[in-house]
């Protein structure tokens, strides 16, 4: 496939210039009201300039018309519309995009976009954004995980990832036909987004707001490992789609596979999804998707099915089956697709709606659970993990 070469940034900006003004970026509309307040001027601008901002993509207050030409001075010099860095992009041609951003610090993260089948001007986009530099629960089929845990992303750094997303769409396009494109957003990429609560929750609401990216609630899902207590939270804050990442049907497989599972067992994983999905108001009921990648030989059985089957069986949830992306050391396989179809249809005869996720955006290494492909990878239980599976690799190919 034909890729368009990876490009530099030509709008790089120095994060040294940036020192003494405020990033409007990120800030909810509580805090940019206060900060219109601070400047003497009515609340209203605050959702004035996030209009600007998040539906027309503009970051240059000389081109916000309907403020005073005082105010757009005074921004100038007091404030900044500052996205991460896009530090590489590549877009293929089958519609996937996919950014590495350059993060206060010096770390990078990656952002993945991939479109409906048809790939339409205006069908769905769904964008993978990342809520952390790395991970620290290291579930062990999950390359992010292997790079350890580096930091937490700022509000800034998170609904930056979609405004460039939106904003790769709108290149000489006039300010007032500008549209955002981006119709669905996933918080799967690089991270523990639960981990990372209050930056997380308070993206996502710039997400839904109608001032800001004003995406249905539908089309916004957090993906967690399962940090229980912060499943009770987020019912409370914001109403949102949630995805499960289970991947195993009993708690001793999951706690090879995902090691939070020691701390958080299913039993209290399950309870969480069900007081998630049957909010106290019955009018709020919420959608939860449980994902299960799919590990040859590891937990893709029938008999694994049917446990699932029977630990699901009072949580009204979908089940969506992830083909397992191999990465380089990977200790698994992809299972074939003759047994993940066969898997699907024993929870699809016990009455549950099964999807199997489409891997697509193979082609330029980002598939979602890649995302650390080419990221700089520092940290000493990578060295450690890699070091320890070429031994087993060469102690096997000795026997
Ligand atoms: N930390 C969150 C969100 C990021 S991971 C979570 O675990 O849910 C996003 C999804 O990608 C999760 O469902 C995760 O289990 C899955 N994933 C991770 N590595 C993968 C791989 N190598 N192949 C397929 N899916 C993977
Ligand atoms: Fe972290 Fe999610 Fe990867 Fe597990 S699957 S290591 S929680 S990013």
């Amino acid at each position: 496939m034909t890729q368009i070469p990876v490009i530099q940034n030509p709008e790089m900006v120095n994060p040294q210039d940036l020192t003494a003004k405020t990033n409007l970026l990120g800030m909810s509309k509580a805090e940019l009201s206060q900060f219109f307040a601070d400047l003497g001027e009515k609340p209203f601008r605050a959702t004035q300039v996030m209009k600007w901002i998040y539906q027309f993509g503009v970051t240059d207050f000389y081109q916000m018309t309907n403020l005073s030409k005082k105010l757009q001075q005074t921004l100038d010099e007091v404030a900044t519309v500052s996205p991460p860095t896009v530090k590489f992009k590549q877009f293929s041609e089958d519609g996937t995009r996919k950014w590495v951003f350059e993060v206060a610090g010096g770390s990078l993260v990656e952002t993945v976009l991939i479109p409906a089948d048809d790939n339409k001007q205006f069908g769905r986009k769904t964008l993978c954004i990342s809520s952390q530099v790395g991970c620290a629960l290291d579930c062990s089929f999950c390359s992010t995980g292997k790079q350890g845990f580096e930091r937490d992303l700022s509000p800034s750094e998170i609904i930056g990832q979609l405004w460039v997303a939106n904003q790769s769409y709108m290149e000489n396009v006039p300010v007032t036909e500008r549209e955002n494109r981006v119709t669905n957003v996933v918080m799967m990429g690089m991270g523990e987004p639960l981990l990372n609560y209050e930056p997380v929750v308070a993206s996502m609401s710039l997400m839904l707001d109608d001032f800001g990216f004003g995406l249905s609630k539908r089309r916004v899902t957090l993906s967690t490992s399962g940090i229980v207590p912060k499943m009770y939270e987020l019912a409370k804050d914001i109403d949102v789609a949630l995805a499960i990442s289970l991947h195993a049907p009993n708690d001793e497989l999951r706690n090879e596979l995902v090691p939070i599972n020691k701390k958080y067992p299913l039993k209290e994983l399950i309870a969480a999804a069900k007081s998630y999905v049957y909010d106290e108001n019955p009018r709020h009921k919420k959608h939860v998707t449980i994902e299960y990648v799919m590990l040859k030989d590891v937990n893709d059985t029938d008999e694994h099915a049917r446990q699932l089957v029977n630990l699901l069986k009072d949580l009204p949830c979908k089940i969506n089956l992830i083909p397992f992306n191999p990465f380089p050391h990977a200790p698994y396989g992809r299972s074939s697709n003759n047994r993940i179809h066969a898997f699907s249809n024993i929870l699809n005869q016990a009455g549950f709606v099964c999807t199997i996720r489409q891997t697509r955006g193979d082609d330029i290494d980002a598939a979602c659970g890649q995302l650390v492909g080419q990221v700089t990878d520092k940290t000493r239980r990578a060295k450690q993990w890699q070091e320890k599976v070429s031994k087993t690799l060469q102690s096997k190919a000795s026997h």
